[in-house]
């Protein structure tokens, strides 16, 4: 069974990359899709093992939505969800998933296509590309972005998923996250990935510590 890896666009006018690993760890497709139906129209077509999106997929304890005009709350004192704070405390900066988050309707979005995949039958992990190269390849991680970032990462992951120079030209930097994600996805079918955070609420997958190199 294939590994599914999807790195949702930040916006509704951009495209979602997305890449296929084969049971072996290869890298067997690639590409962008464009909305939330050509998501769920990919996991039928490859129905993964496990499908990893690089996106919030759960709120915090307590709260039932990002509304200020809500009464609802966070559990937790700091406000954050366990396994955010379990990646902070690792120096692993990330978007907060609070009420002032800047990334609002990405996490409705992410969530709301969580639920639609699960309730498909699929299993949907979140992942976080930044915390997987962190863990992969040790820091720092140039920006992404950047030409020399994109190298970087470029160079690393050809390491680790054979098969990536078959889909040169298509290796933007989204369509490379989007590989980090199928592989940390991979790196869980290999019981070599470990989930943090609290599993009521929602954990993040990210390679074990030890692979770290
Ligand atoms: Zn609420």
């Amino acid at each position: 069974m294939p590994y599914l890896g999807i790195d949702p666009a930040s916006g509704p006018r951009r495209p979602s990359a997305f890449a296929v690993l084969d049971d072996q760890g290869r890298l067997h497709d690639l590409g962008l899709v464009r909305d939330d139906d050509d998501i769920l129209a990919l996991a039928s077509r490859w129905r993964p093992r496990y499908l990893a999106i690089d996106a919030p997929l759960s709120l915090p304890e307590g709260m039932c939505c990002l509304e200020e005009s809500c009464p609802c709350a966070p559990a937790s004192p700091d406000g954050l969800k366990a396994a955010e704070r379990a990646l902070l405390k690792e120096g692993i900066g990330l978007f907060r998933t609070t009420k002032r988050s800047i990334i609002k309707a990405m996490v409705y979005r992410a969530i709301g296509l969580r639920r639609a995949l699960e309730e498909r039958g699929y299993a949907v992990m979140e992942v976080y590309p930044y915390a997987s190269k962190v863990r992969l390849f040790g820091r720092p991680v140039p920006k992404k972005t950047t030409k020399a970032g994109w190298h970087w990462l470029r160079e690393r992951l050809e390491r680790l998923v054979p098969g990536l120079s078959e889909h040169e030209g298509r290796l933007g930097h989204d369509e490379l996250d989007a590989i980090v994600a199928a592989y940390t996805a991979y790196l869980r079918g290999q019981g070599q990935a470990e989930a943090v955070g609290d599993p009521q609420e929602g954990v993040i997958y990210v390679p074990k510590a030890s692979r770290q190199r």
